[in-house]
């Protein structure tokens, strides 16, 4: 039987599709091209050693630049958005606008041309998160900036145009909606509760277990119960707080671990599948507060989105959550 199921944190139903549930391994693609198939040095690529544009690089890990780096923060030569503009609000009859203030940087996560998170040591990751730290605190001290986005996109079919590694920030005047109406219901249910809901949801995932992906000490990665498409994970740090910034050194190493591990497995059980990361944290100035949770969204983009999804903002998923968790636990990295 088919069953509706409700994310209880975003109000949102899906559709899970049990009579015609796939096998998740059926899943996996067919012919990607691994990266360690291309070169590790591309003299055409932006970001290999060698193209650097000095000017645009906001950090980098080593400082020192004497130093070959390891990880580097660089503004968008193309960007959405500028920081260097006047911020001006109008609200016309209907017609509201802004002007396009806000950054917009790029993380490159690694030297090589020919490597990605799947496959970096847990400790090259940890550097990568301590750069996307470090800019997060840095953007965060510009009044104007009320939420930022934290994403990768890997894969052609996740919107990825560029194969060396890498990661994106943006970062917004506003707070996009799909985040309000979040903030929204976190605080209704906390209202009828006294419980944050996503620790709620977390703690429902760990005495559950059928969902469970990987947990370490700070973290937990399962596949969502009301997953909209195969394989929907949020990896969620077991110690209630808003924002990525807030974490600790030694939280973020652990995190690198732990999305290593949820990395490889989808990379090797799934060859090496397109996917969107996203790091959601709270608006900025929502500092401290017992309803809102930030966790990283783990989307691989194994199906594709038709009419229905556009006109229901209903998903059907093609495969069971616990089928989806189940295979992951078993593939050894
Ligand atoms: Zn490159
Ligand atoms: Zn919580």
């Amino acid at each position: 039987m088919p069953e509706f199921r409700q994310n209880i944190a975003t109000r949102d139903w899906v559709i899970i599709a049990t009579d015609r549930a796939k096998r998740p391994q059926t899943l996996a693609v067919n012919g990607a091209t691994s990266p360690i198939e291309l070169p590790s040095h591309d003299e055409k690529c932006p970001f290999c050693i060698g193209n650097e544009e000095l000017d645009l690089e906001t950090d980098r890990i080593p400082k020192d630049p004497t130093q070959p780096w390891q990880v580097r923060a660089v503004r968008n030569k193309y960007p959405a958005l500028s920081e260097d503009i006047n911020f001006h609000r109008s609200f016309t009859n209907v017609e509201r606008r802004i002007s396009g203030l806000g950054y917009h940087e790029v993380i490159i996560e690694h030297p090589a041309h020919n490597t990605t998170l799947a496959l970096m040591e847990p400790d090259e990751i940890a550097l990568f998160f301590e750069i996307v730290y470090r800019r997060g605190w840095k953007i965060s001290e510009d009044p104007r900036i009320e939420y930022i986005v934290y994403f990768r996109n890997h894969g052609e079919r996740a919107g990825a145009s560029l194969v060396h590694p890498h990661s994106q920030i943006i970062a917004l005047p506003v707070v996009p909606n799909v985040i309000r109406k979040r903030t929204e219901e976190a605080r209704r249910y906390f209202d009828d509760t006294g419980q944050c809901v996503y620790c709620a949801m977390m703690h429902n995932e760990l005495e559950h277990k059928a969902r469970v992906v990987v947990s370490s000490q700070y973290f937990i990665a399962f596949v969502l119960y009301a997953a909209p498409t195969p394989f929907h994970m949020w990896i969620m740090p077991l110690r209630h707080d808003v924002s990525f910034l807030y974490t600790k050194q030694e939280e973020r190493i652990d995190l690198a671990n732990v999305i290593k591990q949820v990395l490889a497995k989808l990379y090797i059980g799934l060859n090496n599948p397109a996917y969107n990361l996203i790091v959601r944290s709270s608006p900025i100035k929502e500092i401290e507060n017992d309803y809102l949770h930030w966790y990283i969204t783990l989307v691989p983009r194994l199906s594709r989105t038709a009419g229905f999804e556009l006109g229901s903002g209903i998903h059907i998923n093609p495969t069971l959550p616990e089928a989806c968790a189940e295979f992951l636990r078993g593939v050894n990295i």
